[in-house]
């Protein structure tokens, strides 16, 4: 099978999830977009208002953003693959809980094992914080790191603040924006290390 293939068959299965109460307050399951070939993998928070009405991540204001971002580095939808930690909706866009984040981790792992990412790259502090929950984004934005994990195995993440967080917060905005311009870089170097 493709890993196409595989991602679809996945994020069907998804779609039907119950496993936690967050699926009751939702309108859709959102699994994820992009390309199941890609090499970088962009891991966001929670699906918002316009993301649940289309079943699409990072369709709102934040994913605008986030297209612009990926267009500076000469990047598309196309050619990157995105999800968040959380499938659905959580109520009144809250953030999401604890339980809900490990309910919804299994998906999430399955993920990444079939798209098999050169590289991972969490937006915002509750993606971050699950994967290094000791990290704060404050101090390891912009930062390349290779840990070893269970099942999805070694991995390299870089961590960046969250589209949302940065669209009004001048400084924030623009220390992601020089972050997201240092990808390629970062890129290159595992190809070639
Ligand atoms: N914010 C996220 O973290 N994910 C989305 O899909 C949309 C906004």
């Amino acid at each position: 099978m493709s890993k196409k293939e595989k991602l679809d068959q996945l994020n069907a299965i998804m779609s039907c999830c119950n496993n936690c109460a967050l699926r009751k307050g939702c309108s859709k399951v959102v699994p994820g977009d992009g390309n199941p070939e890609a090499e970088i993998m962009f891991i966001g928070e929670a699906p918002g208002k316009k993301e649940d009405e289309l079943g699409i991540p990072f369709v709102g204001a934040a994913g605008k953003f986030l297209d612009e971002m990926l267009a500076s580095i000469n990047l598309k939808r196309e050619n990157i693959y995105i999800a968040n930690v959380v499938k659905c909706r959580p109520p009144e866009n809250r953030d999401p809980l604890p339980e809900e984040v490990e309910t919804c981790w299994p998906w999430l792992e399955k993920q990444i094992e079939i798209i098999d990412p050169k590289l991972i790259i969490t937006l915002g502090r509750h993606s971050l914080g699950r994967f290094f929950p000791l990290m704060k984004i404050s101090e390891v934005h912009g930062k390349a790191f290779r840990r070893n994990f269970p099942v999805i195995g070694n991995r390299v993440f870089y961590a960046l603040y969250h589209p949302a967080a940065a669209l009004y917060n001048g400084s924030m905005r623009e220390t992601l924006i020089k972050d997201f311009g240092r990808i390629p870089k970062v890129l290159e170097k595992i190809k070639t290390s």
